[in-house]
């Protein structure tokens, strides 16, 4: 099977995308208190660790971690950030309906993990 198409080109173009949301998202976070940033940060660790380890289980078995799809599949009532992967099949109308499902740090950290898989420099 053909593993998924997902050079650190497709990413800078999706990053650049997510750019205006990220932006929102910071100005929402300077709103925040110390204690309530901590928390998020805190929690968003544990979670990026565990996310990560069933990201790598789930690739090795040409799987999506977030949909249990196979990551060549594109089930149109589940769109789901894999289907980034598909360069070939993703229209890029579908993306918005991604992004409002999962957001950009999600698809930040999905892209950047499959990246790292494929790359022999792995970090
Ligand atoms: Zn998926």
């Amino acid at each position: 099977m053909k593993k998924s198409d997902c050079g650190n080109d497709l990413i800078d173009v999706m990053l650049t995308k997510m750019m205006g949301a990220a932006m929102d998202f910071q100005t929402s976070l300077d709103k925040l208190s110390d204690s309530q940033v901590d928390e998020l940060n805190g929690r968003d660790q544990k979670n990026h660790q565990e996310q990560l380890k069933a990201f790598d289980e789930a690739y090795n078995i040409d799987k999506c971690y977030l949909c249990g799809e196979s990551l060549d599949q594109m089930r149109a009532a589940k769109p789901c950030i894999h289907w980034l992967l598909q360069r070939a099949k993703f229209k890029k109308k579908d993306f918005p309906k991604i992004y409002e499902r999962y957001g950009y740090h999600n698809i930040a950290a999905f892209l950047r993990w499959c990246a790292n898989r494929e790359s022999p420099f792995r970090t």
